[in-house]
């Protein structure tokens, strides 16, 4: 079945252009002038909507098997399709077992099957332990590997020291994926949390006390010197410290392959702005100022940060504390730390970047292509382009919403953005040519599966 939608901006990696998008059965063949839409066709007028390419995320946590009253495949995927995003790259932790071993990433396979509305792949863990583990679970097709700095926040996946990275990166650099990392020290968090001791852990302003700049600062300055020594793909997980992008523009000029992510959190929140007890913008590293967030939007421009995902993170309601009838209510030590954003990461983005100036080829980059890339999946997602997967996103950049609980679609309808209003819109989102959510609806079956190398 052939189909061709006309859209006044297809976004593709040549820039925007007018035109039709011409797909057969699972395939793009063709992006054309509207005058050339060939006879026999099903035309779909998207008008002034935006066509993109699916969207990749990187950063999500399923936390499937193991932790599905946190979060699942089915309700990640159908929460993806609506924000327009088609490829997720789960997180190796939250989930029970961890994916440290093959014996848990065919653990997790098995759970995933059949359950995915749009398409998935796995990072792989880099523990204290699983040295070992590392190249095998490269040769079964993780994507790369997760590691943590200071404690995840779940005993079963363990942080990694320097002696114990040592010994990891050998094995990663031979497999030349990219290690992804948590870069926070426990130093500057547990030096300056002992001083806060007797503050009010309602208040937004000590959490972000707890957690200084300096430890993400010392972290990335960490793996800087390690990626000097073993020349391993470095990637910096949701940086939100301003203060670590010259160290990280200097490393990248000296020619060490980092790559550098931010989140949406990060990008439209302001630490002036969160009410005290809002327990529901706790994430860790924390959203700092309002300076610190327009830094960050002008590494976006200069190119030191590569690409926005979107860290999607949820727990049950109970463990963001905020059951009015509990004594941890709105305590931020005490609330898991974790903002999911699935389906409105692209509205958020989009809302943001307009007022300051960027365009939808930026967001397609940032959010499309280059995380794409950073998975090795450059051949099976992150453009439009004839000869690829009929994989995209129509987008209302005009249309205003509120946020609601009925649009978050995961799991635990809880957000920092609920009421909030937001520019730009998903219409549908098309995966192999067949729509997977259309003007709020979703395909009856899931047709997403694993994206293998
Ligand atoms: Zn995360």
């Amino acid at each position: 079945m052939a189909h061709a939608f006309v859209s006044n901006r297809i976004v593709t990696p040549r820039g925007t252009q007018p035109g039709a998008l011409l797909i057969e059965d699972s395939l793009i063949y063709a992006i054309c002038r509207t005058s050339e839409i060939p006879r026999g066709v099903t035309v779909h007028d998207c008008g002034n909507c935006a066509i993109l390419p699916g969207l990749v995320d990187t950063h999500v946590h399923i936390n499937q098997p193991g932790r599905t009253e946190w979060e699942g495949f089915p309700t990640a995927t159908r929460a993806a399709a609506a924000g327009g995003i088609t490829t997720l790259i789960d997180m190796p932790l939250n989930c029970l077992p961890e994916t440290t071993t093959v014996a848990a990433l065919e653990a997790k396979r098995e759970s995933a099957r059949g359950q995915c509305f749009v398409d998935w792949a796995p990072w792989g863990g880099a523990v204290a332990d699983n040295q070992q583990h590392l190249l095998p679970l490269a040769r079964a097709g993780v994507r790369g590997y997760k590691c943590f700095l200071i404690y995840p926040g779940c005993d079963g996946f363990t942080m990694i020291d320097r002696e114990q990275l040592e010994a990891a990166l050998p094995h990663i650099a031979e497999s030349g994926l990219p290690l992804l990392v948590h870069a926070e020290l426990a130093g500057p968090i547990d030096r300056a949390t002992e001083s806060l001791k007797t503050a009010d852990w309602h208040k937004y302003s000590t959490y972000l006390a707890s957690r200084p700049d300096e430890a993400e600062l010392e972290a990335i300055r960490l793996m800087i010197d390690l990626c000097r020594q073993y020349k391993y793909r470095l990637h910096i997980v949701h940086l939100s410290t301003a203060l670590a992008l010259d160290d990280l523009r200097r490393a990248r000029a000296e020619g060490l392959p980092i790559t550098v992510e931010t989140c949406p959190h990060y990008l439209h929140f302001a630490a002036e702005d969160i009410p005290d007890g809002s327990t529901m913008h706790k994430c860790a590293p924390p959203i700092r100022s309002r300076a610190n967030r327009e830094a960050l939007w002008q590494a976006l421009a200069d190119g030191t940060i590569d690409m926005i995902v979107t860290d999607h993170s949820p727990c049950p309601p109970a463990m963001k504390c905020l059951d009015p009838s509990h004594s941890a209510t709105g305590r931020f030590d005490q609330a898991w730390g974790g903002i999911a954003s699935l389906p409105l990461a692209l509205s958020i983005i989009h809302t943001e970047a307009t007022v300051r100036g960027f365009t939808l080829d930026h967001i397609a980059r940032w959010m499309s292509a280059v995380p794409a890339a950073l998975a090795g999946l450059s051949h099976r997602a992150g453009a439009l382009e004839p000869g690829r997967e009929a994989t995209f996103t129509i987008f209302d950049t005009e249309a205003t919403f509120t946020v609601v609980p009925d649009r978050l679609c995961y799991r635990h309808p809880v957000s920092p953005y609920l009421n909030e209003t937001l520019r730009g819109e998903v219409r549908a989102t098309w995966l192999r040519g067949e729509p997977v959510f259309n003007e709020g609806i979703f395909a009856p079956t899931p047709t997403g599966h694993e994206i293998k190398p």
